[in-house]
């Protein structure tokens, strides 16, 4: 059986303040034991949510990380950096990195290289445009996503990856991927991991579809076969929706 997770991208959201607030009010729901869970604060607040969970089935990850081991790059944040304040998975690849801040696939490969090398799990985000759907290109698209960003890692790395498939249209946007959308598209990743490496490997790699995940709507696409949890975006804001979600797998 594969593991299901649900994971919440917290974005560029919510002080310290507003971090504990959320935490708390998570803390006080029962997480079912089949189901990993994760939050994803910004890097501000990671080191506050490690401890504030220590003693609790909530994970923390990092929104993204830098490809370098330290230097002279502003702003950036090193997998050794999340590592020193307990953070073990970091999401690559999301598409708002991919749009707004140029995070092309072979640069997405070298960071996922530097995170492996870094013994982290990698949640790895692929999906593509409205544009790209319309044109009939998204299995095409999101081939490349992982041939170029991910298939130059060894199949012993596979059992630290996690895949999110988010099409971009979905994300943000209020409209979903049809439960039957996703399917399709999670069984076709699963085929394109399968030619790659091994029906072993694509069998056994959780798939998560991001992309307006809402309490109204989760229960329906966890039911896909090929759907293995979530990444959740606006709902995981909001302790009591993010658990709806969560729960949906019961
Ligand atoms: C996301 O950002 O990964 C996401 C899926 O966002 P939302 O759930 O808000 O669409």
């Amino acid at each position: 059986m594969r593991k299901r997770i649900v994971a919440g991208n917290w974005k560029m959201n919510n002080d310290l303040a507003e971090t504990e607030v959320l935490l708390q009010e998570l803390k006080k729901q029962v997480i079912p034991e089949k189901v990993s869970v994760l939050v994803a604060p910004s890097f501000t607040n990671l080191q506050h949510a490690f401890e504030s969970l220590r003693d609790h089935p909530i994970a923390v990850a990092a929104q993204t990380m830098h490809q370098s081991d330290h230097g002279a790059f502003t702003g950036e944040v090193s997998a050794a950096m999340l590592k020193s304040v307990g953070v073990k998975t970091v999401i690559l690849g999301h598409s708002e990195r991919r749009a707004y801040f140029d995070e092309d696939n072979a640069l997405l490969a070298e960071k996922v290289t530097t995170a492996l090398r870094h013994e982290m799990t990698v949640i790895f985000c692929i999906g593509e445009t409205l544009q790209e759907r319309k044109q009939g290109h998204h299995v095409e698209v999101v081939t490349a996503q992982l041939e170029e960003g991910l298939f130059h890692i060894s199949e012993n790395h596979w059992q630290h990856i996690v895949l999110a498939y988010e099409p971009v249209w979905a994300i943000g946007t209020g409209e979903t991927a049809s439960p039957e959308q996703a399917q399709e598209m999670h069984k076709e990743i699963r085929n394109i991991v399968a030619s790659s490496y091994s029906e072993s490997i694509a069998d056994k790699v959780s798939i998560l579809y991001g992309g307006s995940v809402k309490p109204e709507n989760a229960k329906e696409i966890f039911g896909q076969p090929d759907v293995d949890g979530g990444l959740i975006g606006g709902a995981s804001l909001n302790a009591r929706s993010f658990m709806e979600i969560v729960s949906a797998f019961l």
